[in-house]
């Protein structure tokens, strides 16, 4: 790396609103689903638990289970986290959903569009070379180039141009990154 000093400005990743579920419904042809308010359904079976989050169709609002805990021991699982399925806690929800094991477990994918926002504070003036981190608050898959595009205003072919960066610019990531912003490469 350059001995220079950097500027270093901080980006942040941030859901607006919780993604969509790519999910085929069973009832109608629609591929898309919503937890909406965001329910769990939990069931006691003598000392068996099972715990779901119920998902609606956006279509036809068929309600269908993802499946949290499957007749796992009550006392397997903390208190604090079973008040929270039976409260219906969103942060909860929100872990549920973006949870990638439960995505595998029933098959579901994300749809993030419409969801996220960066968090961007103005670029300054001068001087140069500018540093910038993105941290994902939220696991929202994104290309570099796009988001760079997005946060700086330019065109991607100048992201191409001006950025430093040591991971692929055009495949998606959820890992933080940082790049240095140059007015040319030499
Ligand atoms: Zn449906």
């Amino acid at each position: 790396m350059s001995s220079h000093p950097h500027i270093v400005l901080p980006w942040a990743v941030r859901r607006t609103c919780l993604p969509l579920l790519t999910l085929q419904c069973v009832d109608c042809p629609s591929g898309r689903a919503t937890t909406g308010n965001g329910r769990f359904r939990v069931n006691a079976n003598g000392k068996l638990l099972d715990v779901w989050l119920l998902v609606n169709c956006l279509s036809c609002d068929r309600t269908s289970k993802l499946t949290v805990h499957d007749r796992v021991p009550v006392r397997s699982l903390p208190a604090d986290l079973l008040a929270g399925y039976t409260a219906n806690s969103p942060a909860l929800v929100a872990d549920t959903l973006l949870a990638p094991s439960i995505a595998r477990r029933n098959r579901y994918a994300l749809d993030w569009d419409g969801c996220w926002e960066l968090h961007a504070p103005p670029v300054p003036e001068d001087p140069w070379p500018l540093q910038i981190t993105v941290t994902f608050d939220d696991p929202v898959p994104i290309r570099p180039e796009r988001l760079i595009a997005h946060g700086l205003g330019i065109s991607r072919k100048e992201v191409a141009r001006r950025v430093k960066i040591d991971i692929p610019l055009n495949r998606k990531t959820t890992l933080d990154f940082s790049f240095v912003l140059v007015w040319s490469v030499h």
